[in-house]
């Protein structure tokens, strides 16, 4: 290159993206369910002046689906779809991604060796009697006192009384979110656990059916083919020509609005979009803001093992997920992964084959603690009813992945340091959007972490 052609790239990297302000040159990093929903939206409009760059040599994201090679089809924990949004209804009915399967939420929890349909607290005539009478106490004692709690524990206990709290719904949580209740914050709750009405918590129903109705996901969409991934997947091949993969983005400079990725190569933007978690994005900016970094050092998150199992025969049964609060069991969460749909199975005989999807919340560091963690697993589903001794001859699939990753965790102070660091970002023409973008777990399912890269984008050419 010579020293003109030098002068001429230095000025377009500088000066290139103001200049451009009629068509800005959008990037999107991220091929998951938030960079798609900003991607479909510049595809629909026609737009032309972006692209988006991915680490990975696949899209999805945590929402992405794998094919093993003896042919079962696995998702990174269970994963449904269950949207209100109209524009994600229609993204999923315009794709040609051959179908999705209507299902019914048959959603268990395994606890004090009993199983009691979710969610447990809407569902305490299931226990035995006299547990069930102890309950319906501390459920009505709390009813009759004002709380105000500040964190999750205290909520719990505010709701449904301190037996109910600290014998069911503490364990299981605990177990889930593997992060001290106490200091996670109760402002999240509302959609996501059903805090029991009034009535309920006063009267408790005693009708003694199964009370399936609470929550956005008691009826849910599930791909036919390819998993859930296959969706996104789908999705990328009307835009395939602006997607560029195995690009991971390791420096951005704010000042020159240039993104450069680990192999050296380089690319400018006049407005970013960065779906992938919002800490990384603060380390990598360059002038380092001290501030912001320091900030999003103080998120937190939990990761996941995915532990998927296949077995070479069928199984009855017809849940869709269940937890599991005990201590002694390695997992919290199974979906029976092949009741979704037949082809996440084997193409050869499809009635003959069955698949079990583990969420285990830490990770084995060896083979040798993956083989003993398989064991403590397989021992945990014979014991809990999901499997029997001989079963174990019939596995044929082993599914082993690390998210390191999973849970955006909804700290004390978390709203506190995101009003810090989102603001100034954006001064940046840079949006950290999506589950560890935007990193609330409350806005951190599928769909909205897709309207919000959808929304982005309108917001960005509006202005
Ligand atoms: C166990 C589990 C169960 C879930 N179940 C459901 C469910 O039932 N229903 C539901 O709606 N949602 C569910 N979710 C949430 C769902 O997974 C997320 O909503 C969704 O994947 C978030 O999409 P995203 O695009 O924001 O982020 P991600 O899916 O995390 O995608 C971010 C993308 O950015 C890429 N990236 C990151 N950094 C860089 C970089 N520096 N350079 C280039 N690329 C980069 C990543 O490789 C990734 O592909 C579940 C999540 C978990 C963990």
């Amino acid at each position: 290159m010579t020293s003109r052609e030098k002068e001429v790239k230095r000025f377009a990297i500088k000066f290139l993206p103001s200049m451009k302000r009629t068509s800005p040159r959008i990037l999107i990093i991220g091929a998951g369910p938030c960079g798609i929903g900003a991607a479909w939206n510049l595809h629909q409009r026609g737009y032309r002046n972006w692209t988006l760059y991915e680490q990975n040599n696949h899209a999805g994201g945590l929402s992405a689906s794998f094919r093993d090679k003896t042919g079962f089809i696995w998702d990174l924990g269970g994963h449904v779809f269950f949207s209100r949004s109209v524009t994600f209804q229609r993204f999923l009915k315009d794709l040609p991604h051959g179908g999705l399967t209507r299902h019914q939420r048959n959603a268990w929890i395994f606890t004090h060796q009993t199983w009691i349909p979710y969610p447990l607290q809407n569902n305490i005539h299931f226990l035995p009697q006299t547990e069930y009478q102890r309950c319906l106490r501390s459920i009505r004692r709390q009813a009759s006192l004002k709380g105000s709690p500040e964190n999750f524990y205290d909520w719990l206990i505010d709701r449904f009384g301190r037996y109910v709290a600290d014998r069911y719904m503490v364990p299981l949580n605990q177990k889930m979110w593997s992060y001290p209740l106490r200091r996670l914050s109760k402002d999240w709750i509302e959609t996501r656990i059903s805090p029991l009405s009034q009535t309920d918590r006063q009267e408790h129903h005693c009708s003694r059916i199964h009370n399936r109705h609470w929550g956005g996901n008691h009826d849910f969409f599930y791909p036919l083919h390819g998993g859930i991934g296959q969706v996104f997947r789908s999705a990328t091949r009307s835009f395939q020509s602006h997607i560029v993969y195995d690009r991971p983005v390791r420096r951005i400079f704010s000042n020159r609005k240039t993104v450069v990725f680990q192999n050296g190569g380089r690319d400018y933007y006049d407005e970013l979009i960065f779906t992938g978690d919002v800490r990384d994005l603060t380390a990598m900016l360059s002038p380092v803001n001290i501030k912001i970094k320091n900030a999003a050092k103080r998120l937190k998150s939990n990761s996941l093992f995915v532990l998927g199992l296949g077995f070479s025969q069928k199984r009855c049964d017809q849940r869709t997920w269940m937890y599991f609060s005990s201590k002694r069991l390695p997992f919290y969460r199974i979906t029976n992964l092949s009741n979704y749909s037949v082809n996440n199975t084997p193409p050869k005989r499809r009635q003959g084959y069955s698949s079990l999807l583990l969420e285990i919340r830490s990770a084995p560091a060896t083979k040798r603690q993956e083989n003993a963690l398989l064991g403590r697993c397989l021992k945990g589903l014979i014991n809990c009813g999901l499997i029997k001794e001989v079963d174990q001859d019939h596995l044929i699939s082993i599914f082993t992945r690390t998210c390191s990753n999973a849970y955006p965790l909804p700290t004390l102070s978390r709203d506190r340091i995101l009003d810090t660091i989102h603001p100034q970002l954006q001064k940046s023409h840079i949006y950290a959007l999506g589950r560890f973008g935007a990193f609330r777990y409350e806005a951190g399912n599928m769909d909205v972490c897709f309207m919000q890269g959808f929304r982005a984008i309108n917001r960005i050419l509006r202005s």
